[in-house]
Formats: C-alpha cells, structure tokens, sequence
C-alpha cells in the first residue's frame, strides 16, 4: 500500500483528490485482506497513520497538523464526515461475518471442517474457543462486538443474505445528522469545492487570526481588503470584497436579500435551498464555488502576489457554474434563464 501511495505525484493533488485515492485504497484493502483476517490493530493503527499524513501532506512520512479528526473523517457525509471506511469496523463487520457462514453451514471446505473439529452439535454463538487455533479464536471471539454495540446476536443470525455494509453501519452506531448535509453531499459540484466548503463549514480553514494565535509571526491584515484582520467570520462574508462578489451573484440567480455572516448564510441555505429544485441545486452549488474561489484569491494574494478584480472573480465563478452544471441536463436546462451575466 505504501508502494502505491508512494508512486502517485500527490503534492499536485487537491484534498478531494488524495481523499479519492485513500478511498480507493482503502477500498482495496475492505474489499480483500479485511474480509479474510482479522487485521491486528497494530497494522489498522498503522494504515490509518499513512493515509491520515497523506491526506494532509501528500507524503507519507510528513506529520501535519489534520485539520479535521480521521474519526471523523469516517462518519457518513449525513453526520458530518466524508464516509472514509473505518478499517477496525469494516474488519468486525467481516469477522461476523465468518460467524454468520459456520452458523448457516455455507457450504465451505473450511467451514465445514470448523464445525466437525470444534462444534459438534453446539450453536456456533456459544461455543468455547479457548481450545481453537488464534485464527478460529479470534473469528469466534467477534461476536463480542456485536455484545459491545448492543445488537443483539439473533438479529444478524436471522438475515437471510449477511451484509457487511448493514453490520458495519449497526456496528458504528446511529450517529446524529447535522442540518448542513445537504450541502456536501449528493449534488454534481466539483469536489475541491465540496471538501473546501466542508472545511469552511467546520472552521477549519486557518484563517490569519488563527495562525497569529498560534504564534506564527505573520501580518494579520485581510489580503483582500486589507482593512481589518482577517478571520473566518470576515472573509465569509464581512469582508468588502467578497460581500460585493456573493451579491451580485445572488442578484444574477435573482435572490434579493442583503448578504449575511457565515452561519446566518448556512442557516439560510438550510431553510430556504436544501431542495431538490434546480434552483436549489445551484444555489448551492454557486455557495460552494464562491467560498473556493475566494479562499482560492485570498491564497494566491498570498503566497503568489497575483490579484484578481471582484469582477474577474464572478466571471469566473459564472462560468465555472455553468461547465459544471451542463453536466446535469435539467440543471443546464434551469440555467438557461441566469444565462446572462450583467
Ligand atoms: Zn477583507
């Protein structure tokens, strides 16, 4: 696995696309090795390590302050995560698995030979294990998770087809949803835009104030305006700056309100476009867009010295809607109408 992270050029990646590749490893890894052994924690600790440094650095040796926490990071998107697999989980979920096969007699050569040596005539759930070799004891030992998440041994006897899926999520537990959901998930938006809201949503975007608090000597002056210290609260959107860019765009999808502060906008987004519609659809889509593109100035300003116009910016944004919407033929179709951008 090491080998193959090792290869990619990730430095050039985004976020978004060093979290599809954990994915996709870690899908390999759910989907192969975790389904046959039971993954000592060592080696789950260890995968985590790599995967969570990669994620923030693109490296695999570099420690890097993360910005959100891995547990987290594998909640589902509904919760506030981003549905990375949690590989100790996934890894009990298949260990039951095995369970489930002996106590159905599924017809396999090993299974088979389990329950002649060790079962006889028990119930494969209540049989001692201290006389099994390691790998059978701790098959034999997972039910105990099912003990620890509250779930009760005869439901998952009872299914008739066993679902790694529907034991891990049991396994996980219900986790509360947050009301922002609807934000990052199930829409056509660029995933850099999507991970960057994320990270805007949960402050986790170091903003100035943030790295002055921490001691980094650096000029705490918003590089935008440059007429207050930047923060979260000012870049989104109290700053001049972007608050002309968020209301003219608004004004091009034909919303008339005033421009808010950060959490009234999410709380507006929340109540009034986390619809279905298409005009919802890109509503948020052009929140998501915005808040990239500005964090994106403000990082360019930054570290490159290049500056942008309010109007170049909403040129672009309009533009980077409109590629990304024609993807979806009813949201191009709805996007016909704001076609003109004055
Ligand atoms: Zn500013």
């Amino acid at each position: 696995m090491l080998g193959r992270i090792k290869q990619w050029t990730a430095k050039f990646l985004s976020y978004a696309g060093r979290l599809q590749l954990i994915k996709s490893v870690l899908f390999a890894i759910q989907s192969f090795w975790s389904q046959i052994f039971p993954l000592p924690k060592k080696i789950i600790r260890g995968i985590d390590t790599i995967c969570k440094r990669f994620l923030w650095t693109g490296e695999t040796k570099n420690k890097a302050k993360a910005l959100v926490v891995w547990k987290q990071l594998c909640w589902p998107k509904s919760a506030g995560g981003l549905n990375i697999t949690d590989i100790l989980i996934w890894n009990r979920a298949a260990l039951i698995k095995h369970i489930w096969n002996i106590d159905k007699k599924k017809d396999r050569v090993w299974i088979q030979w389990i329950y002649t040596y060790y079962f006889k005539q028990q119930v494969v759930w209540n049989v001692k294990v201290k006389q099994a070799v390691w790998l059978t004891q701790k098959i034999l030992c997972a039910t105990k998770y099912l003990n620890e998440a509250s779930i009760g041994i005869k439901e998952v006897m009872n299914m008739q087809e066993y679902s790694i899926r529907l034991v891990y999520d049991k396994l996980r537990g219900e986790l509360p949803k947050v009301e922002w959901k609807r934000l990052v998930c199930n829409n056509i938006r660029n995933p850099k835009w999507i991970f960057n809201l994320y990270l805007a949503i949960l402050g986790r975007l170091y903003m100035r104030d943030i790295l002055l608090g921490w001691g980094i000597a650096i000029c705490s002056d918003c590089s935008l305006c440059g007429r207050a210290t930047e923060s979260h609260d000012h870049l989104f959107f109290k700053c001049n700056y972007s608050t002309v860019i968020w209301r003219k765009l608004l004004q091009w999808l034909g919303i008339t309100r005033d421009v808010h502060g950060w959490n009234d906008e999410i709380q507006w987004t929340v109540r009034h476009a986390a619809g279905k519609k298409q005009i919802y659809v890109i509503y948020r889509m052009l929140l998501a867009c915005v808040v990239y593109y500005i964090w994106q100035e403000r990082n360019w300003r930054t570290f490159r010295g290049t500056q942008r116009s309010c109007e170049e910016l909403i040129r672009m944004i309009v533009q980077e809607v409109h590629c990304r919407g024609n993807l979806n033929f009813k949201v191009a179709r709805k996007l016909q109408e704001f076609n003109f951008y004055r």
